[in-house]
């Protein structure tokens, strides 16, 4: 199984050949060239860096970022922001899912988006944690779960679809997902090895169609901790709920929270 995926990669990177940093040598440390990278990227992408929570849910509710599910193959744990650009959600998803072949355990999310207003004070001004196009991943503590996803995250950054360090305070992988070529190498891959499917790896189990349920709000609810508690997110509250642009809501109300 393992040796079968892994040819289908090498099949994706020759056929990648054009795209990878010809020379450069790949290193997970990070570095002032390394943070430089991932922003030149997403300013040439014309990505939009968030500065406060409120920006983060609209962007959600548009679409730019889409929701991390804990249920979908990996774990999150402390996630403060569950949303991403969708190529870095893809890019979570298969990692997840060849990580939990070889290792037996789920992968583990650390963060997503973090707002300007929210990032940490020691974190770069020129860090893209802001734009959704980076994920934290924690560092396995079984050695040989460690060395996979070393190997693995060197090897896509060699064909320059991701830039990838390795931090130390805390110990995580910091990951940046270059979405055109990254999503141009995910298609490559599945072309290579036809049984991988990124739409059905990607779709939830047949879900059993329930009916919605109502929630009356309360003092000191907003749209956000109610898509929390019931596994949904500000976008589908919105559209169950038509409020068009309005994102205010009042103690007393009645929601109807979309079934899955
Ligand atoms: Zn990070």
């Amino acid at each position: 199984m393992i040796r079968f995926r892994y040819s289908a990669t090498l099949l994706a990177l020759v056929a990648l050949g054009g795209l990878s940093r010809a020379g450069s040598a790949q290193s997970l440390r990070g570095s002032m060239a390394s943070v430089d990278r991932m922003y030149d990227h997403a300013v040439q992408d014309g990505l939009t860096f968030y500065e406060t929570t409120n920006a983060v849910h609209w962007a959600a509710a548009r679409g730019e970022l889409v929701q991390l599910h804990s249920d979908h193959g990996y774990a999150m744990r402390r996630v403060a922001f569950p949303y991403v650009r969708p190529a870095t959600l893809t890019f979570v998803e298969r990692l997840a899912d060849d990580y939990e072949r070889v290792c037996d355990e789920p992968l583990v999310v650390t963060s997503g988006v973090r707002p300007e207003s929210r990032q940490p004070s020691n974190s770069s001004h020129r860090s893209v944690h802001p734009t959704g196009m980076a994920v934290d991943l924690h560092k396995p503590t079984n050695g040989r779960c460690l060395t996979w996803l070393r190997r693995e995250l060197l090897a896509l950054e060699g064909t320059g679809v991701i830039e990838a360090t390795e931090e130390h305070h805390p110990a995580h992988f910091h990951v940046a997902v270059f979405a055109d070529d990254y999503m141009r190498f995910a298609r490559i891959q599945s072309e290579a090895n036809p049984t991988v499917m990124i739409v059905a790896r990607t779709s939830p189990p047949a879900p059993t169609k329930q009916p919605s349920k109502r929630y009356r709000v309360r003092e000191g609810d907003s749209l956000w901790s109610i898509a929390q508690q019931h596994s949904t997110s500000v976008h589908e509250l919105m559209v169950a709920n038509g409020l068009g642009s309005e994102t205010k809501i009042r103690a007393g109300q009645t929601l109807v929270i979309p079934s899955h």
